[in-house]
C-alpha cells in the first residue's frame, strides 16, 4: 500500500519547466500522488542550484534557459508521445508552450499566463499589451470550439486557480445561509445567475500573509515569501479589475480594452502603487494592494450574464486585494519610493520564517449579509509538517498545481481552459489536506466603516460597495 493516496496514473513523460519556489515544492507532491515513471521525468531550469533535489528523487535535471529560438528544438522530443508540460517558470511564453503542446499531443498546465522577457515592463508595449487581460485573451484565442485539443489548463495555482473554486463553494454556502433553496449550478450561466440572485456585487481575492522571519528586512533589500521576480513583474503591470455592473463611478485613469471579452478594465498606474480597502478574518479591515491577476478577469468573465442581444445584464466587480508579509510591505514601499528601482539584494524568506500564516480567500460582498470570506488559513508550521521545500504561501499553490494536473489527466481533451471551467470539487478534494483550516466568516465591515472621519472625503455614501469607496485615492 502506498503511504500517500495515488490520485492519477500517467504513463508519459512529465516535463517541469522552472524549478524555483513553486517548482521545488510541486515536484514532491507529483511524486507522492501521481503514479508516473520517474525515469521519464525531467526538470528544466537555467539555475541549477537545486539540481540535487530533483536528482535525489531519480528525476533528470537539465540546465537550460528556454528561449524563442530553442523552445521547439529542446521540448518537442521531450514531450512527444503524450507528455505533460508543467510550466512553473518565469519569462517563458505560455502561449508558445500551449501551441507546442497541442502540436505534439501533450497536456499543459501553468500558474500564470507568462510572456517572454520584457512582456510586463517593455515601455514600447501599450498598457493593454502589458496587461493580464491581454495575456489571457492571447491564450484563449487558441481555443477551437468543437475540436478536442489536448487539455491546456491556464493560470491554475492558488490565485489565480484555487480561488475560482472557492468562489463556487462560497456561493453555495451563502445560498444556504440566506435560505435560498438551490441545486448546484451545472453551467457558466447557472453560476452567474446564482451570484446575481444572491445579490453579490463584487468579490475581493482577499489575502493576508502574516509570515515573519527572524532576520528583519534591511535597507536596500527586497524580501518576500515567494518569487520576487514574479511579484515585481505583476506589480509593475497596470492595476486590473473585473468591472461589475453595479459600479457607477470610474477612476479617471481607468481604461477599457478595445478587444476581447470586455469583462475587465485597467488603471493607468501599476498595481504596486494602487491600494484598496479590504478585509480578511485575522486582521479584520486592512489596506491591501490591487495587484493585477488573471482571476480578477476570469471570475468576472465567468460570472457575466447577458441578454439575448448580448448586452451584459450582470457582472460582479472582482479584484485581488493582497497584503503581503510585513517585510514585503516595507520592501514594496522602498521600491515604489525609489521610482520603481529594484533593490540590489533580493531575499526569498524560507528557513528563517518563525511564525505566521497565509490567509487566502474570497470576500463576496454587497449581499443581504453584507460580506462573506471563504478561504484557507495555512500556517508556516503546518505547511512544513505537510510537505517539503515550502512555506504556507507556496503550498496553497503547489497543491493547486497537483489538483489541476490530476483533473487534466482525467480530462485530457478539454482544450484551453480557465480554472473557472474545470471540475472544482475534484480539485479541492485533492488540495484539501494541504490547505490547513478552510473557513467561512461573515463581517459587517464595509469600505465606508469609520468614514468620513476627521476630514471630508469623496465617497459614495449610498452604496458602501462602490469601487469609489474601495480604492484609496
Ligand atoms: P521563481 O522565480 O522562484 O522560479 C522561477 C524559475 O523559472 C526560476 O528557477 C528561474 O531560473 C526559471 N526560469 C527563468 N527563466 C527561465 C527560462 N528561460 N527557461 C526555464 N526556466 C526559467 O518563481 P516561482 O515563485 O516559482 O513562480 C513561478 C511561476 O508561478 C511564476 O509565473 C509566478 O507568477 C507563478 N506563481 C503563481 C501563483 C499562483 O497562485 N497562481 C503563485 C506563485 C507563483
Amino acid at each position: 500500500m502506498p503511504e500517500w493516496p495515488i490520485h492519477a496514473r500517467f504513463a508519459g513523460p512529465i516535463v517541469m519547466i522552472g524549478f524555483g519556489s513553486i517548482g521545488k515544492g510541486t515536484l514532491p507532491l507529483i511524486l507522492r500522488h501521481i503514479d508516473a515513471p520517474r525515469e521519464r521525468m525531467v526538470v528544466i531550469d537555467p539555475d541549477d542550484s537545486a539540481r540535487e533535489l530533483a536528482e535525489r528523487e531519480g528525476v533528470r535535471f537539465r540546465r537550460l534557459a528556454l528561449t524563442r529560438d530553442n523552445l521547439r528544438r529542446e521540448l518537442s522530443p521531450l514531450l512527444a508521445g503524450g507528455g505533460f508540460c508543467v510550466n512553473l517558470s518565469v519569462e517563458v511564453s505560455s502561449v508558445e508552450l500551449i501551441k507546442l503542446c497541442r502540436e505534439v499531443g501533450a497536456l499543459y498546465i501553468d500558474t500564470c499566463v507568462e510572456p517572454w522577457p520584457g512582456g510586463y515592463t517593455d515601455p514600447s508595449l501599450s498598457p493593454t499589451e502589458r496587461s493580464n487581460y491581454g495575456l489571457r485573451e492571447a491564450a484563449r484565442a487558441l481555443r477551437r470550439p468543437g475540436i478536442a485539443d489536448p487539455t491546456a489548463l491556464i493560470a491554475h495555482g492558488a490565485n489565480p486557480g484555487m480561488v475560482s473554486h472557492f468562489v463556487k463553494q462560497a456561493l453555495l454556502n451563502l445560498a444556504e445561509d440566506l435560505g435560498h433553496d438551490v441545486d448546484e449550478p451545472r453551467s457558466q450561466a447557472g453560476w452567474a445567475r446564482l451570484a446575481r440572485d444572491l445579490g453579490v456585487k463584487g468579490i475581493h481575492i482577499a489575502e493576508r500573509d502574516t509570515q515573519r522571519a527572524n532576520i528583519p528586512k534591511r535597507l536596500g533589500e527586497f524580501v518576500n515569501t515567494w518569487s520576487i521576480e514574479g511579484f515585481l513583474g505583476e506589480g509593475m503591470q497596470p492595476a486590473e479589475l473585473g468591472w461589475g455592473t453595479h459600479e457607477r463611478w470610474m477612476p479617471p485613469e481607468a481604461r477599457r480594452h478595445p478587444y476581447g471579452c470586455d469583462a475587465a478594465i485597467y488603471l493607468e498606474r501599476p498595481g504596486c502603487a494602487t491600494r484598496v480597502r479590504s478585509w480578511a478574518p485575522t486582521p479584520g479591515p486592512q489596506l491591501a494592494w490591487l495587484i493585477t491577476h488573471n482571476e480578477a478577469i476570469s471570475i468576472a468573465d465567468y460570472l457575466t450574464l447577458r441578454d439575448e442581444t448580448g448586452n451584459v445584464t450582470y457582472r460582479p466587480t472582482c479584484h485581488y486585494a493582497y497584503r503581503p508579509s510585513d517585510d514585503t510591505v516595507l520592501s514594496l514601499e522602498e521600491f515604489v519610493g525609489n521610482a520603481f528601482r529594484r533593490q540590489k539584494k533580493l531575499r526569498l524568506m524560507n528557513e528563517e520564517i518563525v511564525e505566521g500564516h497565509d490567509e487566502l480567500g474570497v470576500l463576496l460582498y454587497g449581499h443581504a449579509r453584507n460580506a462573506y470570506w471563504y478561504g484557507s488559513q495555512l500556517s508556516i508550521a503546518e505547511a512544513r509538517r505537510l510537505a517539503p521545500y515550502q512555506n504556507a504561501t507556496a503550498l496553497q499553490v503547489t497543491s493547486a498545481v497537483l489538483g489541476g494536473m490530476v483533473w487534466a489527466i482525467e480530462n485530457p481533451r478539454a482544450g484551453v481552459v480557465d480554472a473557472d471551467e474545470i471540475g472544482w470539487r475534484r480539485v479541492l478534494e485533492i488540495q484539501r489536506p494541504y490547505l490547513g483550516p478552510v473557513i467561512g466568516a461573515y463581517t459587517d465591515w464595509t469600505p465606508l466603516s469609520g468614514r468620513p472621519g476627521l476630514f471630508p472625503e469623496d465617497i459614495d455614501a449610498e452604496d458602501p460597495w462602490q469601487f469609489r469607496n474601495v480604492l484609496v485615492r
